[in-house]
């Protein structure tokens, strides 16, 4: 589906990498660059849900799309979707670290010790992994921008119970920021998006119980000003907007992208 709104074609030329992004925010923001002209790599941890999403890419008017597997835990798999490319398309410019995990719903003193490990791991270390790969190859052309997904919880722990993974989040935003710091010299930007609660597999259960009181109760306990949920696309346009020149003279920054929740450190 494309957008006939989208009339921007920023990424004429540029090559992206989006992690974690066979459906939901990261299948949004690899359409959405697409659509602006990039060549786009897009990734996860199933094949067939790479082969199908590919396909629907292809279907829906973005031509230049590829995807290999890419598990974001797995050392060999990044190094491998560098590769992939690099082969394919022969630069890196902007990579969307996009990938996060939210298995646990509880009491943040009852978080079981592998399962914090894991948070931490995937949500903060991978994507810092991911980085120190694109890094050299963006360098090497002379600049680049780089887009963490995080998240408004990383800004104020809501009550259903996500506050390891909320602050795995926050973690998020100190990494933007000294990423940011160490790579301007290298006219590498590094911001963020935190979003707020999209209409997604993931937040299913925040507000799927298979009718709209689910979603009434939620925008109403979240107080979400616009009073509605997000949806995937509103997440892409944002990250198109921070790796794009227009924001040419913005680095260490998340942006919310959240109806007007009130979130604040
Ligand atoms: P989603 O719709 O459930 O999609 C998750 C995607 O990630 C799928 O393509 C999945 O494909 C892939 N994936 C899962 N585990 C992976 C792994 N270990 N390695 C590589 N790929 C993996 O999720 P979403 O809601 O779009 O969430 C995307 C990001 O947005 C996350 O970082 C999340 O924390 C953040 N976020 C979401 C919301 C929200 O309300 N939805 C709010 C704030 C922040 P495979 O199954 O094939 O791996």
């Amino acid at each position: 589906r494309m957008s006939p709104s989208v009339k921007a074609s920023r990424f004429e030329g540029k090559v992206v990498i989006v992690t974690a992004a066979t459906q939901g925010i990261g299948y949004a923001i690899a359409e959405r660059l697409a659509q602006e002209g990039a060549a786009v790599v897009i990734s996860s941890r199933k094949e067939k849900n790479v082969q199908e999403a590919v396909s629907s890419l292809r279907a829906s008017g973005c031509k230049r799309v590829e995807g290999v597997v890419c598990h974001i835990g797995k050392a060999e798999d990044r190094e491998n979707l560098v590769k992939f490319t690099l082969s394919k398309f022969g630069r890196i410019d902007v990579l969307v670290n996009n990938h996060g995990i939210n298995p646990i719903f509880g009491d943040i003193l009852d978080v079981d010790e592998a399962m914090w490990d894991r948070l931490f791991e995937t949500n903060v270390k991978n994507g810092w992994q991911m980085s120190k790969l694109v890094i050299p190859h963006m360098k090497k052309i002379g600049g680049g921008s780089i887009i963490f997904n995080s998240s408004y919880s990383a800004y104020k722990t809501p009550a259903m119970g996500i506050a390891a993974y909320a602050i795995t989040k926050t973690a998020m935003l100190a990494l933007v920021k000294a990423l940011a710091g160490t790579l301007a010299k290298d006219n590498i930007r590094v911001n963020g998006i935190a979003p707020g609660i999209i209409k997604t597999k993931m937040s299913a259960a925040m507000w799927d119980n298979g009718e709209k009181s689910g979603e009434d109760n939620i925008i109403s306990a979240s107080e979400i000003m616009l009073g509605r949920l997000g949806v995937p696309e509103e997440c892409g346009g944002t990250v198109a907007f921070l790796a794009s020149d227009d924001a040419s003279y913005i680095t260490g920054e998340t942006i919310l992208v959240a109806g007007g929740v009130q979130s604040r450190l």
